[in-house]
């Protein structure tokens, strides 16, 4: 489950934003601390951008399981895929810098 397609992602002067500033972003973009515009230009990143898509709506959905379990055990699937998600995302960052 390799994070493919990069091409087209990030990389042009389509995207206001790039993937390292969406997924960054994304955390405020969930909690509405962005002003309207910014909302707007992440939004767009995310409907042009699978990967960057993947990831809000997993952290949406992450966040939904968390509200509405905080009380649970978390499921062992689920603390797997945040890992996996994070670990993802220090390689982007690693290679990228
Ligand atoms: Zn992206």
């Amino acid at each position: 489950m390799a994070h493919e397609g990069r091409d087209g992602c990030g990389g042009g002067s389509a995207f206001d934003v790039d993937c390292d500033e969406a997924v960054r972003q994304l955390y405020h973009f969930l909690d509405g601390e962005l002003t309207e515009e910014r909302r707007r230009e992440i939004a767009t990143h995310l409907d042009d951008c699978g990967p960057c898509a993947d990831a809000a709506g997993f952290e949406a959905e992450l966040r939904v399981v968390i509200s509405s379990r905080c009380k649970d055990r978390v499921p062992d699937s689920l603390i797997q895929r945040v890992a996996a998600a994070i670990a993802a995302e220090e390689d982007r960052q690693r290679s990228r810098s």
